[in-house]
């Protein structure tokens, strides 16, 4: 990988070298080839910060087993809006990835996707009576109608035999299962992605290279401020559209940029970590994705579940995530980056972000303070006869939850994503962590809107659209979501 040469003009310059680059990256120059993209990573290669695999918990999320999409109301019912938007976002990825496979970039689905069966599982009477009427909520709309549910062990013995053994039968419990959920490398994925860039759209992809700062340029709309990590020379590159995808990084980024519209976002790291199992033949007893319920008060990030995740052309059995604390904005961060983050226009957000989050920070102590072996007893409430040798620690990503500033809270902690720009679109950049990679597609479709909507409202532009993203800024209708679910299970080879 070259340097970049000085001075030369860009439509876009993303900065970041993980999925949301990669996915903006190609989705522009599919629309528009003749756009000249630049991307900037800092570290030597690129998806190695959340995008990696060992990093996020691969989850294709689609609202199919993770409670959080499916609050109760205070009168009992089951709110299920939520999850049929996530679902519907997590769709749009596969047909963009389902596009990659008709037009020959990609071929061969598998190294990035794989069906593993989502279930939900939860323990005690009120537990499972909250589970009971998600199910009978979700079963009547088509997005969910092939839901299972049960209270009979023998059936979850069959859906998850790790978890079912040695099991009570005074114990209350309940699950639900949809079958055609997946498990996504989204760190393989990304690789794609910069490979197809690269070798068939004729974007370069710069590693080793750290944007140290963006500011208004009087004849091109930025001038970008970056350093080759490696041999420490400093250059100004110039574009008409920049992105800040620097994941956890982004919001160290964007508070160096003259625009108004950053004024009072702040950042709360939380750093996590996963068990792994080494044990092969405890491996091969589970295929599935078990998510259960976060304590009460708990944060959504919280969720423990059991799943299996395919890396490196290998299956992985992961429990998790443990949360914890560190200052650091990325993995390969600074501990300096929470203080650096705080200023004189963010003071008040943080503040009352943290006032107000005070359970939150209650429970960051409590995990962070765990042994090893506390972190296998929660393991056991998963799988009773788990053996402390099978299991190890593997560090997670670091993800920075957004505080934004609140009228009457001074701040408040949101666990969304969020796109900030500029009025004119000329500079977006994406704070935030969830749901994550799943919704690329759709996020990055988002920033392409405010950034390129001349491309997007061509002739063209819609027509390939319409190819990409089929239902992308349309009501989706049972016939229509049934066909196009088939239509991408087919291509993704799932
Ligand atoms: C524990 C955990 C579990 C998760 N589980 C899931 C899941 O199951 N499903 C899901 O969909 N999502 C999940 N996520 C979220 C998902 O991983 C992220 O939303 C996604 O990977 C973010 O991609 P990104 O491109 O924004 O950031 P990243 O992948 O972090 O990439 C940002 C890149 O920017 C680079 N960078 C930073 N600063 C600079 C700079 N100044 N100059 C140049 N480069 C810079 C970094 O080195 C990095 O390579 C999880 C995340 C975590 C941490």
């Amino acid at each position: 990988m070259n340097t970049p040469k000085v001075n030369k003009d860009y439509d876009l310059i993303c900065v970041g070298g993980g999925i949301m680059s990669a996915t903006l990256a190609l989705m522009a120059k599919i629309l528009k080839p003749d756009l000249n993209i630049l991307i900037l990573e800092k570290l030597g290669k690129v998806a190695q910060e959340s995008s990696a695999a060992w990093n996020n918990a691969g989850t294709g999320h689609s609202a199919l087993c993770e409670l959080n999409y499916t609050p109760e109301n205070e009168d009992g019912t089951i709110d299920i809006s939520k999850a049929i938007s996530i679902c519907n976002q997590f769709e749009i990825s596969k047909q963009f990835w389902s596009y990659l496979v008709h037009t020959g970039h990609i071929t061969d689905p598998h190294s990035f996707i794989h069906k593993v069966p989502h279930h939900s599982w939860v323990t005690g009477e009120a537990n499972a009576n909250y589970l009971e009427k998600r199910f009978n909520a979700m079963k009547e709309h088509f997005m969910f109608q092939h839901i299972e549910f049960t209270k009979d062990k023998d059936v979850m013995k069959k859906w998850f035999p790790l978890i079912m053994h040695n099991r009570k039968d005074d114990e209350a419990m309940a699950a639900s299962r949809i079958e055609r959920g997946t498990e996504v490398n989204y760190g393989e994925l990304t690789k794609k992605l910069f490979h197809i860039l690269e070798t068939d759209y004729d974007t370069p992809v710069h590693c080793n290279e750290e944007v140290l700062d963006i500011d208004p340029d009087k004849d091109v709309e930025w001038s970008v401020k970056v350093k080759n990590t490696q041999i420490g020379n400093v250059q100004h590159l110039d574009a008409q559209h920049v992105f800040i995808g620097a994941g956890g990084g982004s919001l160290l980024l964007l508070e160096k940029v003259e625009i108004d519209e950053k004024d009072g976002y702040g950042g709360f790291p939380v750093s996590g970590q996963w068990l792994v199992c080494k044990n092969e033949a405890v491996i091969k007893q589970h295929h599935a994705k078990v998510y259960s319920k976060a304590g009460i008060g708990d944060p959504p990030m919280s969720v423990p579940h059991l799943d299996t995740r395919y890396i490196d052309g290998k299956r992985e059995l992961l429990f998790g995530p443990f949360a914890g604390f560190s200052p650091k904005f990325l993995k390969e961060g600074s501990n300096l980056d929470l203080l650096k983050s705080i200023n004189f226009k963010n003071i008040p957000s943080m503040l009352g972000g943290f006032w107000h989050n005070l359970p939150l920070t209650k429970y960051l102590i409590e995990q962070v303070a765990m042994s090893f072996d506390d972190r296998m007893d929660d393991l056991r409430k998963f799988v009773k006869d788990a053996k402390n040798e099978d299991w190890k620690v593997v560090v997670a990503g670091q993800r920075v939850q957004i505080i934004k500033r609140d009228e009457y809270e001074g701040g408040r902690l949101q666990f969304g994503t969020e796109v900030v720009s500029s009025k004119d679109g000329s500079i977006t950049c994406l704070l935030g962590a969830s749901p994550g990679a799943s919704t690329a597609v759709k996020i990055m479709l988002d920033v392409l809107e405010k950034a390129f909507p001349e491309i997007i409202n061509s002739e063209q532009g819609t027509k390939l659209l319409k190819e990409m993203v089929p239902t992308w800024n349309t009501e989706v209708d049972k016939t229509t979501f049934k066909n196009q679910l088939k239509h991408s299970e087919q291509a993704l080879r799932l």
